[in-house]
């Protein structure tokens, strides 16, 4: 598919279709599995030096640790992963339930602290939370009386000028901003900007979340086994005709196929740094526009040897809810010592202007707040994501903004002719999951197969892309100690 002339495109009309998927994240990597198990011919353009895109586990430090996603949410039948994670045999850790206020984590699973290393008391802790679950139930009101958007923060404002009961003070305060914090961190993005109309119309899978003691890698890597990838290719141009498209990568050269499945960061089309011809319709500009793109980053810090108690997760309270943080340790689901800062929204982007040193430096410094007694030695190494500013990224994931619809999700996901779309910030229903970025790639996967087909009217010819997955035959292996 390779081209510097026309030749190559008349020699695709005569044997199988072909496409050309960019970008080699799960939802990459789902289109052209399911395409090449279709018999297209598919070439993968993938702009780094390595696949998975925001599932990135590092091996560094000698065991695997996952900078980008590292939770199955939803740990399920439903869940289009639960078969091959089965059947590799990878470990999960549960972290939570089905129905945790906080979604990936129990709040048993903390210790809260103050920034005078005092432990919050775990009944307060879970008094705090059914308080927090009251108030978001409450914004539901709010939302049904006002026919305008507002952000989180502004609803959670007027329920609590209503209801005085639900006004917290002191330290029970500082916990009800934690549980905030928390919040933010699943959506990345800080509570003023989030939508009260839309934040939670995404669709939870059934199940609890598990981690991935072994890092995401396997699961990618053995989807990707036998598929054409050609890394280092930076697409920077997408031309498509009604007979086909042509894809320009950085060093000018360029790629021609029936079709294409494009799966860039809802960032990277931000940017505009991909020129398409014709340009995009302006329904599809402004759905690129309007999604908003949240920021999380992961500070790993590894030490000699393990001086935090052992529970599954380190929070900070404080005053509002940019003071407060959490740390996952790595050591209750892994055995490593190590503890992982993650911190979202503006923290995320002040925090990714300092140098690698300095952000660890910023997460030591809340850990020693937390546990001023503990005999903490500084780590030995350190490990930090830049999910903001990788010009591979440009964000970490996609989020509903105040006044802009949910459907935007799905208007990112239309195709356009020839041209499909898919990842994360395409899936109405799974938005900013590895699981949605999969199952739009297997999507855009069948949309494509369809339309190819029909067009040259072979569709007995092929094989169907969907139900050819082998039925679930090994359960997932989930424990919590
Ligand atoms: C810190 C963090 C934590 C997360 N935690 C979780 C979690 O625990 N569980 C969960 O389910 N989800 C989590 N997510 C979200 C999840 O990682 C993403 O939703 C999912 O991986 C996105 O997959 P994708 O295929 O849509 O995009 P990506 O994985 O970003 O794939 C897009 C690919 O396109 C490539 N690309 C970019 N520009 C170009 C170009 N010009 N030409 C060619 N290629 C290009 C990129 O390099 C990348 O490989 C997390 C994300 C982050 C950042």
């Amino acid at each position: 598919m390779e081209s510097e002339d026309k030749s190559d495109c008349q020699m695709q009309r005569v044997s199988s279709p072909s496409v050309i998927v960019i970008g080699s994240g799960f939802a990459g990597i789902a289109a052209a599995r399911a395409l090449h198990d279709a018999m297209f011919q598919v070439i993968v353009l993938e702009s780094r030096d390595r696949i998975g895109g925001r599932v990135h586990t590092d091996y560094s430090s000698g065991f695997p640790v996952d900078l980008g996603a590292s939770w199955l949410h939803g740990v399920c039948k439903e869940n289009p992963l639960a078969p091959v994670i089965g059947r590799l045999g990878l470990p999960l850790y549960r972290t939570s339930g089905d129905n945790s206020v906080l979604y990936d984590h129990d709040l048993e699973s903390y210790a809260l602290y103050d920034l005078d290393g005092n432990q919050v008391p775990q009944e307060l802790v879970s008094k705090t939370g059914e308080t927090f679950e009251s108030i978001l139930k409450e914004t539901d009101l709010v939302r049904q009386e006002f026919s305008g958007d507002m952000s989180i923060q502004r609803a959670i404002s007027i329920v609590l000028e209503r209801r005085p009961d639900l006004r917290l003070e002191g330290l029970a305060h500082k916990v009800l901003q934690w549980c905030l914090c928390r919040m933010e961190g699943w959506f990345a993005a800080d509570a003023d900007t989030i939508s009260v109309k839309c934040w939670d119309q995404e669709v939870l899978l059934p199940g609890g979340h598990g981690f991935m003691v072994r890092g995401y890698l396997p699961v990618i890597n053995t989807l990707a086994k036998g598929l054409d990838i050609r890394l280092g290719h930076r697409v920077t141009k997408v031309v498509r005709r009604y007979n086909g498209v042509k894809v320009t990568v950085e060093d000018g050269r360029t790629f021609i196929a029936d079709a294409a499945v494009l799966t860039v960061p809802l960032g990277v089309l931000k940017s505009n740094c991909i020129k398409f011809e014709p340009r995009l319709p302006k329904w599809k500009e402004e759905a690129i526009n309007d999604l908003g793109i949240g920021i999380e980053n992961k500070i790993v810090l590894l030490f000699e040897k393990v001086f935090w108690p052992n529970v599954e997760f380190l929070g900070v309270v404080a005053e509002t809810s940019h003071g407060c943080s959490y740390f996952l340790n790595l050591h209750k689901a892994t055995g490593h010592s190590a503890l992982v800062y993650m911190p979202a929204g503006q923290l995320a982007r002040d925090i990714e202007k300092l140098s690698d040193e300095a952000a660890a430096n910023v997460a030591f410094t809340q850990l020693l707040k937390l546990l001023p007694n503990a005999s903490a030695s500084p780590p030995i190494q350190y490990l930090v994501s830049h999910w903001g500013t990788d010009k591979n990224s440009l964000g970490s994931y996609s989020y509903d903004t105040v006044g802009k619809s949910h459907d935007l999700y799905e208007r990112l996901r239309i195709p356009l002719d020839n041209l499909f779309f898919a990842g994360e910030a395409t899936s109405i229903d799974y938005p900013g999951s590895v699981h949605g970025a999969y199952f739009t790639g297997l999507m855009a996967a069948e949309d494509c197969r369809m339309r190819v087909l029909e067009r040259y009217g072979e569709l007995d010819l092929f094989q169907p892309v969907m139900g050819e997955e082998v039925p679930v035959s090994a359960p997932i292996l989930i424990s919590r100690m």
